[in-house]
């Protein structure tokens, strides 16, 4: 059979550790056999990016917004251990939160399921999918160690000179402190992306903040989502809940499932590993950012596995999940398919996906599912042999 051809590139975001090693096995063993790869190459590994002053990272952010469709691999967010163990010349910024600042928009988390594992809470029957919101707060936040005793306040200047200023404090010694911002218009949209995936995955859609404690900041999160319900899809047939982010976890523990939970910045962080693994296994969440520009990155939703790859280096065969990885290419791929209108691609992604999900069924998979599959298959596979499970018969 001849390779797939592709019409345009998927901009290909490599990364470090165990997650790299991975990535370059999935790209050789499932996708180059069948399939003519058009990828526009960026290595975000963390010595390039400290190489490039982290230069690498918005180049390959600058590119998904022109090409529209990104893959991405799990990098090492850099802090002092890695500064240490890398040799950094520089601390550089989370290259996740780099792009999403570039790219704006709303990560999507869902959990891939399959019937042999059960999620940890019980009640669970559908899968729960996390909206992240993706700019702001935290991730982009300044901060800083405060010396000694001294009034501590917030400052905005016009771009005419006016000020407005506000006491967060009057400090009696040392602290820290932090200042964090958002755009009504991000909030916006970020409201319309969930709108608009509740109605075409016929669930409703559950937002929640703490406009209690923060009735300006979160009170204007609440209040925007409110507005574009009633202005933009009141009668769209979706179901809208508002409520505080303690009640919507208390309650999202007993409820059914099948719905999209809205969570801000760092309750979608947060949450999103919750869900994953109460749903299985970080390894089985797809994780997508949908950008109102109309571009998508895909990407695994764990991190770089560090202490598998530390166990690697000695020679070990590990058995890390490659799951999430292939998802995230087989979203790419399909998204790519999609836009440029090549049926072949998308047939091949969906075959993928739907193989790689028949052999865990048939009792094939890595060690962090075989500990919780239901029946348990009789040994785990380590990770090649799992790939190469996956890939007889493609
Ligand atoms: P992690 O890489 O997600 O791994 C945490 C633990 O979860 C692992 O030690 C492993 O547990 C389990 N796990 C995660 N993915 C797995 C897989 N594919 N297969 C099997 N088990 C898996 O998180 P971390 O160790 O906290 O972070 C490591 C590095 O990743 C950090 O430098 C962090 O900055 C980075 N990170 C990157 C991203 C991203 O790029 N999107 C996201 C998160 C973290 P066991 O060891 O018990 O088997
Ligand atoms: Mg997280």
């Amino acid at each position: 059979m001849a390779k797939i051809r592709m019409k345009n590139a998927v901009v290909e975001m490599d990364g470090d550790e165990m997650a790299r090693v991975l990535w370059a096995l999935v790209k050789e063993r499932l996708l180059l056999p069948f399939v003519d790869l058009k990828t526009e190459y960026y290595d975000l590994c963390i010595a390039n990016r400290d190489r490039t002053g982290d230069g690498v990272t918005v180049e390959s952010a600058n590119a998904i917004v022109r090409a529209g469709v990104g893959v991405k691999c799990a990098t090492i967010t850099s802090n002092a251990a890695r500064m240490a163990e890398y040799g950094l010349a520089a601390l550089t910024a989370s290259p996740n939160a780099t792009i999403r600042a570039i790219l704006d928009g709303t990560v999507f988390r869902k959990p891939i399921a399959v019937a042999r594992v059960k999620p940890t809470v019980r009640s669970w029957k559908w899968p729960i999918v996390i909206a992240r919101h993706a700019y702001g707060d935290v991730y982009k936040n300044a901060e800083m160690l405060v010396p000694g005793a001294g009034k501590l306040e917030l400052v905005w200047t016009s771009l005419d000179g006016a000020e407005r200023r506000v006491l967060v404090a009057d400090m009696k010694a040392a602290g820290i402190a932090q200042g964090m911002h958002n755009l009504d218009e991000s909030i916006r949209s970020f409201a319309r992306c969930c709108f608009r995936m509740a109605r075409d995955e016929g669930l409703p859609l559950w937002f929640a903040a703490k406009d209690t404690i923060s009735k300006i900041y979160d009170g204007r999160f609440k209040d925007i989502f409110q507005e574009v319900f009633e202005g933009e899809f009141a009668g769209s047939g979706v179901a809208y809940h508002y409520s505080l982010i303690d009640d919507a976890v208390a309650r999202i523990v007993k409820c059914e499932g099948g719905l999209v939970w809205a969570c801000k910045n760092y309750d979608g962080d947060v949450m999103s590993d919750m869900v994953a693994s109460a749903s299985g296994s970080l390894a089985m969440m797809t994780s997508v950012l949908v950008s109102p520009s109309g571009a998508y990155e895909y990407e695994a939703a764990h991190g770089t596995v560090q202490r598998h790859y530390y166990r690697w280096l000695k020679g070990e065969k590990t058995s890390t999940n490659p799951v999430a990885l292939i998802f995230a290419w087989t979203g790419a791929l399909i998204k790519r398919a999609e836009l440029d209108g090549v049926p072949r691609l998308f047939d091949f992604a969906k075959r993928l996906e739907a193989k790689t999900l028949a052999t865990i069924e048939s009792g094939w998979m890595t060690a962090d599912l075989a500990a919780i599959a239901e029946p348990a298959p009789a040994r785990a596979l380590d990770s090649e042999e799992f790939i190469a499970k996956i890939a007889q018969g493609m």
